[in-house]
């Protein structure tokens, strides 16, 4: 936790994730004194990172791959933070692996969270501290935590969590309340595997996407830059996660380690492994507001989900909603 003392106006910030992050930074540099709450123990959200051994492995998103110039010009003014990787690519067919000049595909070093790590530089950040109630009273926006302890006063506040993950916190806003009870989100199962060594079949290909009945994508994490060791990372398709969204994560292991074995027709020697249940992946059905701005309550509200989806949709709103709020 970073201590910064600025004495501009206070602002909250829920949700360490691309959206809530890029607000904050963007109103910490405005002059705000930005304080930001989070669940888990680290920053990311869906861009996240995990120890496996003595390795990371990136469990969210694997690469970015934006359309957004701001993103664009903001990761290559970090190059010791955010690199671009060259995967040899191909489909399930695993037929003619190539580099695509074309695709420009982002990855923080040595983990995506330090992406995160770095938006939150200017700001107070409490993590494993989830926020229950916000609600606007003659103080300012009063906040509190799960266990009903008061978290403190601010001028302002941004809900920045997945839709359904915002909905408890919106009772001061009820039209955005509804539409946000309105959005589904996609789960998706993540398997992430440390091996005694590359399989053979898998030589030549650092990551694999198209139409698979069990994954969506499996990617070689060691190839990116700034990764060691031997690890792979299996993206399980929507259905597949779906279908088998209860299975324990060891189960999990199991079954996708099988089905990737079928796929190469390699047998591979599991060192270690992590399994992670994604219940919110990405949005199903999507808002195009960018974000949303209720003066009045001093309160706002930002993330993928009101922006089209994804890494480019977080991005977007979390600069909309700094915007909406410097403006206001
Ligand atoms: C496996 C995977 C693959 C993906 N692939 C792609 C892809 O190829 N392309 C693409 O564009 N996007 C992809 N995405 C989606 C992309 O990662 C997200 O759209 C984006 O990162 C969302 O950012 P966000 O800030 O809106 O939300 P999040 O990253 O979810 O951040 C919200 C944060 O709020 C915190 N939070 C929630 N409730 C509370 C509370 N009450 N108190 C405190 N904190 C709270 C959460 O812990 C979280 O850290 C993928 C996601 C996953 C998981």
């Amino acid at each position: 936790m970073s201590n910064q003392i600025k004495s501009g106006p206070t602002l909250a910030v829920i949700g360490a994730g691309l959206a809530g992050l890029r607000c904050a930074a963007l109103l910490a540099e405005a002059g705000y004194a930005v304080s930001v709450f989070e669940k888990s123990r680290g920053t990311g959200g869906r861009l996240a990172s995990s120890r496996l051994g003595d390795l990371t492995t990136d469990l969210g998103v694997p690469f970015i791959e934006t359309r957004q110039a701001s993103l664009q010009q903001w990761l290559s003014q970090h190059p010791d933070s955010a690199q671009c990787w060259q995967p040899s690519q191909t489909d399930f067919t695993l037929q003619a692996p190539r580099v695509d000049p074309a695709r420009e595909l982002w990855v923080g070093v040595p983990r995506s969270s330090v992406l995160t790590r770095l938006l939150s530089a200017g700001v107070t950040l409490h993590t494993e501290t989830r926020v229950s109630v916000v609600w606007p009273d003659r103080q300012g926006v009063l906040l509190r935590d799960e266990h009903a302890e008061v978290l403190g006063h601010f001028d302002k506040v941004v809900i920045a969590t997945p839709a359904p993950q915002a909905v408890p916190l919106l009772d001061a806003l009820q039209s955005c309340q509804a539409r946000a009870a309105a959005i589904s989100l996609r789960p998706a199962w993540v398997l992430a595997l440390a091996l005694e060594q590359r399989p053979e079949s898998l030589a030549q290909i650092d990551l694999i996407e198209g139409q698979h009945p069990e994954f969506k994508r499996i990617l070689r994490e060691s190839s990116k830059p700034g990764r060691a060791g031997e690890i792979w990372t299996l993206q399980a398709s929507q259905e597949w996660s779906e279908a088998y969204l209860s299975l324990s994560g060891e189960t999990v292991m199991h079954e996708l380690v099988a089905s990737w074995v079928a796929l190469t027709g390699d047998p591979v020697k599991v060192l270690g492994y992590r399994a992670h249940r994604w219940l919110y992946c990405d949005v199903n059905s999507v808002e195009t507001t960018q974000a949303v701005w209720d003066g009045d309550r001093a309160v706002g509200v930002c993330g993928d989900w009101l922006a089209g989806g994804g890494v480019d949709g977080a991005w977007q709103s979390g600069t909309a909603l700094a915007q909406m709020i410097l403006s206001s």
